[in-house]
């Protein structure tokens, strides 16, 4: 059986094959951090996740990158409403997203680039497009020359003689005399008199919004990725102008697939703050079991628009008891036996459906498939009854919690998210982190300590922690996890 999904770019249903065989380099834009994340960063997150978790499920190592947007005209202008330090609007509402994420259930990305933390990268990358004549100067902003690149518009399909006539409200705010062309964009912003700054080959100011992903996606994963994600009112112009930025410089695609997410809709309606109808995660997940809202988000086709109404919710959260109760009921009933054997017949359902680019509607219903008859045999059992047939019950009952798993539905703890990764550049992959720990111990037996200290700190200031301990055997070893997620992502190395 092969995994297909659609391609944005074809606009076709494609069979998904990885650069690397059984290695997937993925990322998926994050959030600006000026507010609270919505209920649209919540379908668009839950989606990826699911993607993700799939993907791990199927066999292949994933590394998984989603970055912060923590410099952007929105973040100084909440910042000076609010007259707050623009660090601390950025840290608060990191802080917050987290929190909302880990509600949901969202696995944590492997690295989470911001962009401040990239601003030599960003500054290169410019540089390099300033060079090959993609990008010029003007006063203290740099711009892309988008008439430079014939592919434009390839992704969203847009034409852009047809754009420069009817100018999208996207694009760039500032319809400035020293632009060439209004559809070029700036890749860095020369600093306004009040606002946060830094430096740069091209004097003081800060990055535009579309250059940090093309050099996060470079430095972190490499020129050309797997997968290429986010919801689809990035396609354009915020991916468009990535496609451009990348692959201007590098000469190569950016990404192999690109997949974006469907709006999600309140009452039929865009789901926009000026409409009114903004509602918040924490807001919702007050009223809600999160995961009531994870199963109501993947009821849906993740490419498919979602109305989102409080029956609905309501429907949702009535599925999602039941599932609910399945589960806790086999736990209940079973948990003491240890055996693991799922049933092959409805794994194999599973990945014919969520084979086809990521049938997640078809895929629940095969958990509900599973989850009824146990919750009539608990029903029977309330009254008094015996439970009959218990092994088969009870290899339904496992059946569903790996699946649930999968759909990110209960929490699992033996599902290997982080693999090997090819990227040698960058340290905070898994390889690289084993591999400067066995250098540690190395150094650690010759007694030179001050070198095995060295990398201790080095790996530290990368946010890996590293725990020394006697493993069963009795010999040392050294284990560790990120800061970030002490639980999720640990391995042992001796
Ligand atoms: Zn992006």
């Amino acid at each position: 059986m092969a995994l297909v999904l659609y391609n944005t770019l074809s606009r076709h249903k494609e069979l998904f094959e990885p650069h690397t065989p059984g290695l997937v380099k993925m990322y998926v834009c994050g959030v600006t951090v000026y507010d609270l994340s919505h209920l649209g960063h919540g379908r668009a997150y839950i989606v990826w996740d699911t993607v993700r978790r799939y993907l791990v499920w199927r066999g292949y190592y994933v590394t998984y990158v989603q970055n912060f947007t923590d410099i952007d005209d929105k973040i100084i202008r909440r910042a000076q409403e609010e007259n707050r330090d623009w660090r601390e609007v950025v840290e608060t509402n990191i802080k917050a997203y987290r929190e909302d994420m880990e509600a949901l259930n969202i696995l944590k990305p492997d690295v989470t680039p911001r962009a401040t933390e990239y601003l030599p990268d960003i500054s290169a990358f410019i540089q390099g497009l300033v060079d090959k004549e993609y990008a010029y100067r003007a006063k203290g902003d740099v711009y892309y020359r988008i008439r430079k690149f014939p592919g434009y518009g390839k992704l969203s399909g847009k034409n852009p003689d047809q754009l420069r006539s009817g100018a999208s409200t996207r694009v760039e705010e500032q319809q400035t005399a020293q632009k060439e062309d209004p559809l070029d964009f700036a890749l860095w912003k020369d600093a306004k008199p009040g606002e946060p700054s830094f430096e740069s080959p091209f004097g003081s100011g800060r990055p535009g919004w579309h250059i940090e992903c093309s050099a996060m996606v470079q430095k972190c994963l490499g020129d050309s990725i797997d997968i290429h994600a986010g919801g689809e009112d990035l396609q354009f112009p915020h991916h468009e102008n990535e496609i451009a930025q990348s692959e201007a410089m590098t000469g190569k695609p950016l990404a192999k697939y690109w997949m974006h997410n469907g709006f999600i809709r309140i009452n039929s309606e865009k789901m926009s703050k000026s409409l009114g109808n903004f509602t918040t995660i924490r807001e919702l997940i007050k009223h809600y079991d999160p995961m009531a809202f994870r199963l109501f988000i993947l009821q849906t086709h993740y490419r498919a628009p979602i109305d989102f109404t409080d029956t609905a919710l309501e429907a949702a959260a009535k599925g999602w008891e039941t599932i609910r109760d399945a589960l806790l009921f086999g736990e209940q009933e079973f948990s003491a036996v240890s055996s693991d054997s799922s049933l092959s017949s409805y794994r194999e359902r599973f990945q014919e459906v969520m084979d086809d680019d990521f049938n997640t509607s078809e895929a629940l219903a095969l958990l509900f498939e599973l989850a009824k008859p146990l919750v009539k045999v608990r029903n029977v059992k309330v009254h008094g009854g015996t439970v009959e047939n218990p092994g088969a019950l009870m290899q339904e009952w496992q059946t569903l919690k790996e699946l649930a798993g999968v759909l990110g539905l209960i929490k699992v703890t033996n599902i290997n998210i982080s693999g090997p990764s090819t990227s040698s550049s960058f340290l905070k992959f898994d390889d690289d982190i084993k591999e400067q720990i066995v250098l540690r111990g190395k150094a650690k037996a010759e007694k030179n300590f001050a070198e095995a200290d060295r990398i201790r700190n080095e790996l530290k200031a990368q946010g890996i922690v590293l725990i020394d301990k006697k493993g069963a055997d009795g010999k040392l070893e050294t284990i560790w996890h990120r800061e970030e997620d002490p639980t999720a992502l640990s391995a042992g190395v001796h």
